[in-house]
């Protein structure tokens, strides 16, 4: 047993528990966390670093643009690389064009610094968009490019170096009973505690994650090698594929039709939940991907098959200097179909926080404020 009394105890080192032992150290808790690894290795790590306000529909945009706030103070305390870049997606049909005109027209007026630009006005930001058939673009400001390998492990220094946060690596949680949590035959005393375990459903209440309906789902990814020293890619960037999949277009009348023809043309790409996606990373690699495969009963190996798609597609409508494949590895997350987020109190004094699915990077800080109430 350890003496001291914490206020505040969180399971899980990836951004979600990031965000509520940063906002809660902010507020003056102390505040322990564990991790079973030895290092956080979870979605956080694995993703394209996008802080996408612009993917975010009306109920959670502002919750995202509190989030970005606190990126880009983060980022300047923990000293981590941050690019405001915002974003383009670009349109190369008629129905594309036609989600984004009226997506504009819809949510210019709701915080969106969004614009439909021409295609010599697309191609003035983005070097790397093909020219070739580009019938224009949405440029959005809002976004922000992390590199999440990097602004993890500075975010993890940084609560334990600046904001006395206590991290205990290689440290599994087996057992709550509020106020105790304990990993084996060590427990720790905490007042509130916040489960964020990400896709491990099975450790801690797993019957309570088994009644709830919530699912996994493995997203395949690539990265270049560096491009030429100073190389910047500008916006992150995707096209038309994605329009189909965020949920700040789902109430564009228009993304029915869309959705008709690549159920038609591109049958494969539904099948694997196919749509891509361009960022890059403090080192100047360009992260590509994904796909989109749910169950709780994912292959633990990955197909050059949909590999192939992706870049397939991303060659449709950008390429780089370099476009040489120098890693690829999958990603899973949480997801409670319907639903942003999966926020439950299994017993009194303890909160499991999860459930971002593809958006943990854009909302978790918000959210945390929110549970906080900071
Ligand atoms: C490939 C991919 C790309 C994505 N791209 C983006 C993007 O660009 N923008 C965006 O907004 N979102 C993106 N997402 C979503 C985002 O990455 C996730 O929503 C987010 O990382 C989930 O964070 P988490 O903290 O819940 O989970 P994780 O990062 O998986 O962290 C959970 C942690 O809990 C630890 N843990 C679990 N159980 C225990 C236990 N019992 N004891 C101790 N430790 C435990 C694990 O070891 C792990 O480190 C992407 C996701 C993937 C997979």
């Amino acid at each position: 047993m350890n003496d001291q009394n914490w206020d505040v105890a969180v399971v899980g080192t990836g951004i979600v528990g990031l965000a509520l032992a940063y906002t809660a150290a902010k507020a003056g808790s102390s505040v322990i966390m564990f991790e079973r690894h030895p290092r956080a290795i979870g979605a956080t790590i694995r993703n394209f670093g996008m802080v996408w306000p612009v993917g975010q529909p009306l109920e959670t945009f502002e919750r995202a643009m509190q989030s970005r706030a606190v990126w880009l103070e983060l980022a300047e305390k923990a000293g981590f690389w941050a690019a405001p870049t915002g974003m383009m997606c670009a349109a190369y049909h008629d129905d594309e064009l036609d989600v984004l005109e009226e997506f504009v027209e819809t949510r210019k007026n709701n915080g969106y610094e969004i614009e439909l630009l021409r295609p010599e006005k697309a191609l003035e930001k983005s070097a790397v968009i093909n020219p070739a058939g580009l019938k224009g673009a949405l440029w959005s400001a809002t976004e922000v490019n992390v590199d999440p390998r990097e602004a993890t492990l500075r975010i993890h220094r940084y609560l334990q170096e600046a904001m006395g946060v206590t991290i205990l690596y290689d440290t599994a949680i087996t057992y709550i009973n509020h106020p105790w949590i304990a990993a084996g035959d060590e427990q720790w005393y905490a007042e509130r505690m916040y489960v964020c375990s990400g896709a491990d459903f099975e450790t801690l209440y797993p019957e309570i994650y088994a009644a709830s309906g919530i699912t996994k789902c493995k997203l395949q990814m690539m990265r270049t090698t560096p491009q030429l020293a100073d190389w910047q890619l500008g916006p992150t960037l995707c096209a038309g594929l994605t329009l189909t999949h965020y949920g700040s277009f789902a109430h564009c009348e228009s993304i029915h039709t869309l959705k008709k023809r690549f159920a038609a043309q591109l049958p494969a790409y539904q099948e694997w939940g196919i749509h891509v996606l361009v960022s890059q990373t403090s080192k100047g690699e360009i992260t590509i991907g994904d796909s989109h495969e749910y169950g709780l009963d994912l292959s633990p190996f990955d197909s050059a098959y949909i590999n192939k798609m992706i870049l397939d597609y991303l060659s449709n409508f950008a390429a780089f200097p370099n476009m040489q494949i120098g890693e690829t590895w999958h990603g899973i997350y949480a997801k409670l179909p319907g639903r942003t987020e999966y926020v439950v109190e299994p017993e009194e004094g303890v909160t499991i926080v999860n459930g971002l699915s593809g958006a943990g990077m854009t909302l978790s800080f918000g959210l945390a404020q929110e549970i906080l109430k900071t």
